[in-house]
């Protein structure tokens, strides 16, 4: 006997990334016989997501209150700017401290295959904050992937047009693809930040 409720709630497990079938029904029957208290916790954070969670104007980073971030509304950092993925990434970095310039969340990549184009990104936002915050580097830290290399060469090429000063950069390795950040130790992106390759 199928019982409706758990279904639509595997339904929507479903949409998480890398959940299955099999994933989803474990985690459905999880949550339906943990302590009811833990589910209401849940469903208060879900809320808090909605209710409380803003993109910065600016770089794309996530905020809680404000519309644009606090590094973003700071000119003391330096007139750097490091280019990343999304927001994982940039969460990584930012909350680990080790960097003194600018972030700026691409909200993916370039892709021909899956038919993501430069205006599905934020990249005209990026031309407009490298002007007005007079930065002079641009650092990629993105996949080493093709789509990582293609999104790379597309923005260097477009922001050499505009700005003859800006020196371009990447982190050696770019970031690893379809791993989670955060399996590697920061130590390691401190690293590739610091000793970054010219990328002319
Ligand atoms: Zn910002």
């Amino acid at each position: 006997m199928s019982i409706k409720i758990l279904q639509k709630l595997e339904k929507d497990l479903q949409k998480f990334p890398g959940v299955g079938e099999r994933l989803a029904r474990k985690l459905a029957i999880y949550l339906v016989t943990r302590e009811k208290e833990e589910n209401l916790k849940l469903i208060e954070d879900l809320k808090d997501i909605e209710n409380n969670i803003f993109y910065c104007l600016e770089c794309g980073a996530i905020v809680e209150t404000n519309t644009i971030c606090s590094y973003c509304l700071d000119d003391n950092r330096e007139k750097k700017v490091l280019v990343l993925q999304n927001i994982e990434d940039y969460l990584l970095l930012s909350e680990n401290n080790i960097f003194n310039g600018y972030y700026h969340v691409l909200g993916g990549l370039i892709s021909p295959l899956k038919g993501i184009t430069p205006d599905k990104l934020s990249i005209e936002k990026l031309i407009e904050r490298i002007g007005k915050k007079k930065i002079n580097e641009v650092i990629f830290a993105l996949p080493g992937t093709n789509d990582g290399f293609i999104t790379m060469i597309y923005i260097k090429n477009l922001l050499k047009e505009k700005f003859n000063f800006l020196n371009f950069s990447k982190i050696a390795e770019g970031i690893p693809s379809g791993t989670m950040l955060s399996e590697i130790s920061i130590q390691t992106i401190f690293n590739s930040l610091k000793n970054r390759e010219n990328f002319e």
